[in-house]
């Protein structure tokens, strides 16, 4: 495993790059309404990456078709927007975004609500918040990582939701994925936090169980059961003090 401690510099990049990820989910809270299309979110993406000189990092990656992941209900993580999902009353819809801004990468998620939704999803988007917040706590120097997966999976239990164990965080940096890999489980992972590590917290938990399943696109990761899946997700850069979010608003 390499970690690359980033520098001052280099986390004020990751900053901005962290930013223009935090403006397209205020414009995707915005515009994630009933009868809008997963395509329109993503050239709304699209457009805001561009506008403010950045590249979108998940367009071409590993073949990746889109600038957003738009996962609605069951889909858990990598759905292809498509001008054929249109967006329903009492849908959720998870939204995951990166931008790549001079070299460095921001990635974020973040799951919203089409309309009125069920009181079951609602606890289910307040509780993979709430997992997502509970991981970040531990994100300090000197602290264990493996602490931020338990925090994770303790909040998973506390609210009876199942936990995708096949994905999770990582490492973020000139790379959208570097090492290390951030279970949202409770593992046995030696690895101790440092500052300048900058890492991307990123709970996936479902209303039923913890299986998943990959659809004929390579691509979409639905849950076996067909029941809803949240995703959270920040980019952080480790401190003394404890996480400092690159992908809230500045
Ligand atoms: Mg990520
Ligand atoms: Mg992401």
């Amino acid at each position: 495993m390499s970690i690359h401690r980033k520098s001052k510099f280099e986390v004020n990049i990751m900053k901005q790059a962290g930013n223009i990820v935090a403006l397209v989910h205020a414009a995707m809270k915005e515009a994630v309404k009933e009868g809008i299309t997963t395509q329109e979110l993503n050239d709304i993406a699209y457009k805001i990456i561009k506008q403010n000189k950045a590249d979108a990092t998940f367009l071409g990656y590993h073949g990746f078709p889109a600038t957003i992941c738009a996962s609605v209900n069951e889909q858990v993580v990598h759905g292809f927007p498509s001008k054929d999902v249109i967006l329903k009353n009492g849908d959720i819809i998870s939204i995951d975004v990166g931008a790549t801004y001079k070299g460095f990468v921001g990635d974020s998620a973040w799951t919203y609500p089409v309309g009125e939704i069920s009181d079951e999803k609602k606890m289910l988007l307040k509780a993979t918040e709430e997992a997502l917040f509970a991981g970040l706590e531990y994100m300090r120097s000197n602290e264990k990582l493996e602490n931020a997966a338990g925090a994770i999976e303790d909040t998973a239990k506390k609210y009876n939701l199942g936990i995708v164990r096949q994905y999770g965080g990582h490492g973020v940096g000139r790379q959208m994925h570097e090492d290390p890999f951030v279970f949202n489980y409770r593992t046995n992972c030696p690895l101790i936090l440092q500052k300048g590590m900058t890492i991307a917290i990123e709970p996936m938990l479902n209303l039923g169980g913890d299986d998943v399943d990959v659809l004929e696109d390579g691509w979409t990761v639905v849950t076996k059961d067909k029941k809803a899946s949240a995703h959270f997700e920040h980019t952080v850069h480790v401190t003394d003090d404890g996480a400092e979010i690159l992908t809230k608003l500045l």
